[in-house]
């Protein structure tokens, strides 16, 4: 199984940390190490001191396959979930500078939060509305329709270098409203399935 993560695929985050919009998905992975799940807590680690929350929905994979055709990319992912990149930005920022990878930055351990999955079914995958909340307050919202490349562009683009299998997870990129968190933080991800109901997907404290 492997994480596959796609940077700045929202205009408005790309602006708030002065990046520019991408022509093409900015592509990064994650070990299956990284993975958190089951409400599991996040302890902060010490290699860092500005450790940022990315609130991202989540494509799981159902069928092997590469360079997927456009018509068919719709029929690679079947189950979505909620998911959090937590970013050492302090260290990606030195990352960026140096013209450095990125994977002590993003890929550490316990760095993919990750929910129980949805059908796509319950959802309309071409705007699904999500949100983070730190504490109880909202602090990042979404919705898919915004995505500079959607989950079919995303699946046709990194099935041309990395074959998808089954059980791959695609971390679709993040919103405005990335920030820091601290210890005693909780951070709970809401999904707005297609139905209208508000739904709490995950509940991660910071230790
Ligand atoms: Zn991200």
């Amino acid at each position: 199984m492997k994480i596959i993560c796609i940077g700045r695929n929202y205009a408005e985050h790309a602006k708030e940390l002065n990046n520019p919009v991408p022509g093409k998905p900015v592509v990064f992975m994650k070990p299956a190490t990284a993975l958190l799940v089951n409400n599991k807590p996040f302890y902060y680690p010490e290699f860092s001191k500005e450790i940022h929350h990315e609130i991202e929905v989540v494509l799981r994979i159902c069928k092997n396959g590469r360079h997927v055709q456009p018509e068919f990319a719709a029929s690679y992912y079947d189950q979505i979930a909620l998911g959090i990149d937590f970013t050492a930005r302090d260290i990606q920022d030195e990352c960026k500078k140096k013209g450095h990878p990125w994977e002590i930055a993003k890929a550490f351990d316990d760095s993919a939060v990750l929910s129980p999955f949805v059908g796509i079914e319950e959802v309309d995958p071409k705007q699904i509305r999500f949100e983070l909340q730190k504490n109880g307050q909202p602090v990042q919202q979404g919705t898919t329709s915004d995505l500079l490349f959607p989950f079919e562009e995303i699946i046709v683009h990194v099935s041309q270098y990395f074959k998808l299998q089954v059980g791959d997870l695609i971390y679709t990129g993040t919103p405005a409203g990335v920030g820091p968190v601290q210890i005693g933080d909780v951070l709970e991800g809401m999904l707005y399935l297609k139905d209208g109901t508000k739904r709490s997907m995950f509940t991660c404290p910071v230790k």
